[in-house]
C-alpha cells in the first residue's frame, strides 16, 4: 500500500515527486514516456536558466533530484484506476498496486498537421515548427509566421502572435476558413492574411517551413499549428472524476478533483499550460496530500 501512486513523469509529476518524498512518504510513480516537455529545443522563458535548457535537460536534473530523495519510477503505461473504499487500485499492464491517494499529471498531446514524425520532429528542433506562442513567440519576433488553424481558436492564436509580428498568416487547415463575421474582422483589424487550405505537402525548404495552400506553395520563418490537443483525463473521467467541458480535469484549488483522494496537476488541469504552473500545482498538490494523510492516520516519525 503506496501513500501516493504518481501518473505522470513530466514537470508537474516529478515536482509532486520530489515534494512527496521529501515528506518522508512511500509513492511510486508510473510514466510511460511521452512527456510534451521533452519536446523544447530550448526554453527561454522557464526562470532560472539564463541561456535556456533543453526540456530533455530539464526532465534529466528533475528526475536525478526525485531519485537522490529516493523515489521509485516505472516506466509502464497506467490503463486503470480504480476507486476502493477509501484506497485506489492503480492497473498497467502488467501490474496492480494499491495506493491512499493517486495524483494524475498526464498532461496534453497537441494534434499535430499530418506530416512524417522525421520531418515534423527536424522542423521543432529547428524552431520551424512550434506549439507555444507563450513559451517561444518572443523568439520569432518580427519573423514571417503562418499559423495552421481555423475558428476562434485559430483567430486567437494569430491575434496573439500579432503583438511578436506583423507578418502574421493564418492558414486553413481544411479547404476552407470557418470563420464567423466577428472573427474574420478582428483579423482584418490586426491586418492578419487568411489563406484557404487544404495545407499538406509540409517540407523544409531553404531554412524555412514551407506547405501548399489554396494560394499556392507558401514559406514562413516559424509555424504554429493551432489544432487544439487531446488531454489525457481519460483515466480520472473513468475513475468517475469530473472533466470541464472541453475534456479538463476539474479540481480545486488545492488540486483535489472531484472523487476524494484522487489529484491533478499540470496541463491536464485547465491552466496556463507552462511548466512554471505546473510545478505550482504539483506543490499544492503534494502538500494537499501530505495534510490529508496526516490527518487520516497522523504522520509521525
Ligand atoms: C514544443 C513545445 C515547447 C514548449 N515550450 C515551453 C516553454 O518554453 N516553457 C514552458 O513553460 N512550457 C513549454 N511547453 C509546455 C510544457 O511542455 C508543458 O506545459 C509541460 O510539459 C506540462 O507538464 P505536465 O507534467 O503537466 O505534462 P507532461 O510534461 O506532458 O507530462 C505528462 C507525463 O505523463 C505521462 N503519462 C501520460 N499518460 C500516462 C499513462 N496513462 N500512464 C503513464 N504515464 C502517462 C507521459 O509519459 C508524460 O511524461 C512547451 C510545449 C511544447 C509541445
Amino acid at each position: 500500500m503506496h501513500d501516493c501512486v504518481i501518473i505522470g513523469g513530466g514537470p508537474a509529476g516529478l515536482t509532486s515527486a520530489i515534494y512527496l518524498a521529501r515528506f518522508h512518504l512511500d509513492i511510486l510513480l508510473f510514466d510511460n514516456g511521452s512527456s510534451r516537455a521533452a519536446l523544447i529545443p530550448c526554453t527561454h522563458n522557464h526562470a532560472g536558466f539564463p541561456g535556456g535548457i533543453s526540456g530533455k535537460d530539464l526532465l534529466g536534473r528533475m528526475s536525478e533530484q526525485a531519485a537522490s530523495f529516493g523515489v521509485r519510477r516505472h516506466h509502464a503505461h497506467v490503463t486503470g484506476i480504480e476507486p476502493q473504499e477509501d484506497t485506489f487500485l492503480v492497473r498497467t499492464s502488467d501490474m496492480e498496486v494499491q495506493a491512499r491517494t493517486v495524483l494524475l499529471a498526464t498532461g496534453v498531446v497537441n494534434n499535430r498537421p499530418d506530416m512524417d514524425d522525421a520531418l515534423h520532429d527536424r522542423a521543432l528542433e529547428q524552431g520551424l515548427l512550434r506549439y507555444c506562442p507563450i513559451c517561444d513567440g518572443y523568439e520569432v519576433t518580427d519573423k514571417r509566421i503562418g499559423v495552421i488553424g481555423t475558428g476562434s481558436h485559430g483567430m486567437r492564436e494569430a491575434l496573439f502572435l500579432r503583438g511578436y509580428s506583423r507578418d502574421i498568416t493564418l492558414i486553413a487547415p481544411d479547404a476552407e476558413h470557418m470563420l464567423d463575421e466577428e472573427c474574420a474582422a478582428a483579423l482584418d483589424t490586426a491586418g492578419i492574411a487568411r489563406v484557404d487550405g487544404p495545407c499538406g505537402g509540409f517540407a523544409i525548404e531553404d531554412g524555412q517551413f514551407a506547405m501548399d495552400s489554396a494560394a499556392g506553395r507558401l514559406r514562413f520563418d516559424s509555424v504554429y499549428p493551432a489544432l487544439g490537443s487531446k488531454i489525457r483525463s481519460e483515466l480520472a473521467l473513468a475513475a468517475g472524476a469530473r472533466g470541464t467541458d472541453d475534456g479538463c480535469i476539474v479540481t480545486d484549488e488545492h488540486q483535489r478533483t472531484t472523487l476524494p483522494g484522487l489529484y491533478a496537476a499540470g496541463d491536464v488541469v485547465r491552466g496556463l499550460d507552462q511548466i512554471s504552473h505546473a510545478m505550482g500545482q504539483a506543490g499544492v498538490a503534494a502538500t494537499t496530500i501530505r495534510n490529508e494523510l496526516s490527518e487520516r492516520r497522523a504522520l509521525r516519525r
